[in-house]
């Protein structure tokens, strides 16, 4: 189909954006991939640093977990888990063995926020409390209950959807305080604007006595959960003082809620050191949300929690058509037979890329910060928008190299044009 027929199409409003984007120069037709390349209608390629938002996780058509899945669309692509079937046996296995104890019982579903939806369901049902309280900055999804959760002003909508919802400061060990700073008063951020030197803010009692003043006032003794990000992602990877989380799930349990990760970005490896986001604060939750990068961008997500809370969700009232279906379980199981040299590379690339990121930044000024862990990374653009990048994993150095020669260009030429 021709570009001017599929511009038609958008133009015609028959399926409209949905969110704002702001291409150069023309929209990019996109319609094939391999690892972590793409190209466009006219053939163009493309480096893709992006991977549909940290979701292609392990390379775009990656030719074993492709293999896998044709093989698997020959044998069976449904029956809903009213039946037993392998698939999905043998993964929901794969995948509490990455997980410590006691988070072990794995409920799938198709998306990250479903996985989050059915992680408050399960939340409220074990405290018997309502209120969730999560991060300013946060994305947490986009149906009508993750939509309470997610924070993010560029994702609200107008309408009152965060019933039992309470957003509290997200600390940030770049910039102090999401919009705001303890470090200044001015809401343009920039790093050099703070007193404490770069990526060591590690002030935590202000969050802290937020976080009390919030249970003393709007949630006193009604919390279920707390939700947060390892690191934030749609936020700008946004990174947390050291024990941030492990002061919060400490306060939160004694309040009698219960502590989610939503590794819905940062699980799978893409933060390089650890195969989870958590594991980097030294906590332990009670449950795991993901998506993602669970399958390479086959939609499907899951929540992994314990045995307790599990026993209180109870038995004959969830259902999910298509959660765990033997197609994005085979898939799935896949990803991880590749992942282990994804996540090496993760840190590897990811280091590197930062380390020369920084040198950027100590040359242009309009490079704010550089910030991230792994291959989630962030260059906030001062005053201005984080960039974002969460390339494919399967990214190399040279690629890197291709890359921070195109943004130094970008930035030069911006710089000369002022
Ligand atoms: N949690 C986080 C941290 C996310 O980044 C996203 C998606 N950007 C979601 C949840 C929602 O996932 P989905 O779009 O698959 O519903």
């Amino acid at each position: 189909m021709s570009k001017d027929r599929l511009l038609d199409i958008r133009k015609n409003n028959c399926n409209p954006m949905t969110m704002k984007v702001t291409y150069y120069k023309k929209p990019v037709f996109i319609n094939q991939g391999y690892m972590q390349w793409l190209w466009d209608v006219d053939g163009r390629r493309y480096l893709d640093l992006f991977a549909g938002v940290a979701t292609v996780s392990v390379g775009h058509c990656n030719p074993r977990v492709t293999e896998t899945a044709e093989k698997q669309l020959r044998r069976l692509w449904h029956t809903t888990a009213i039946y037993v079937y392998p698939q999905m046996q043998e993964y929901a296995e794969k995948l509490a063995c990455l997980l410590p104890d006691p988070l072990k019982v794995v409920y799938f579903t198709n998306s990250g926020s479903e996985a989050n939806d059915l992680a408050v369901l399960m939340a409220r049902l074990y405290t018997g409390n309502f209120d969730v309280i999560t991060l300013r900055g946060s994305y947490h999804g986009g149906s009508p209950q993750a939509t309470g959760l997610t924070s993010n002003a560029d994702y609200k909508y107008p309408i009152p959807s965060s019933m039992g919802c309470h957003n509290t400061m997200c600390p940030d060990v770049f910039r102090g305080l999401w919009g705001g700073s303890h470090c200044r008063d001015s809401p343009v951020q920039t790093i050099r604007e703070c007193s404490c030197s770069p990526g060591h803010c590690q002030a935590n009692d202000m969050y802290i006595r937020e976080l009390k003043e919030m249970f003393a006032t709007t949630v006193p003794n009604r919390i279920a959960a707390f939700f947060a990000e390892p690191i934030q992602g749609v936020g700008g990877a946004v990174q947390f003082p050291k024990n941030y989380l492990k002061d919060t799930y400490q306060l939160v349990r004694e309040k009698g809620g219960i502590c989610i990760a939503d590794e819905v970005q940062t699980g799978f490896g893409r933060t390089g050191s650890h195969f989870w986001g958590f594991q980097g604060h030294n906590v332990l939750p009670d449950m795991v949300t993901m998506a993602k990068g669970i399958a390479n961008g086959f939609p499907m997500g899951a929540v992994v929690t314990t045995a307790e809370i599990a026993r209180s969700f109870g038995k004959g009232v969830h259902f999910n058509t298509f959660g765990g279906n033997p197609l994005a379980c085979a898939v799935a199981s896949s990803v991880l037979d590749v992942k282990d040299k994804m996540q090496e590379n993760s840190t590897e690339v990811g280091t590197y890329m930062m380390t020369e990121l920084a040198k950027l930044r100590d040359k242009y000024e309009i490079i704010g910060d550089v910030r991230g862990k792994g291959l989630q990374i962030g260059v906030e653009m001062v005053k201005d928008k984080t960039f974002r990048i969460k390339p494919p994993m399967c990214i190399t150095k040279d690629d890197a190299d291709f890359f921070l020669a195109v943004f130094t260009q970008a930035v030069q030429n911006y710089m000369e044009r002022r």
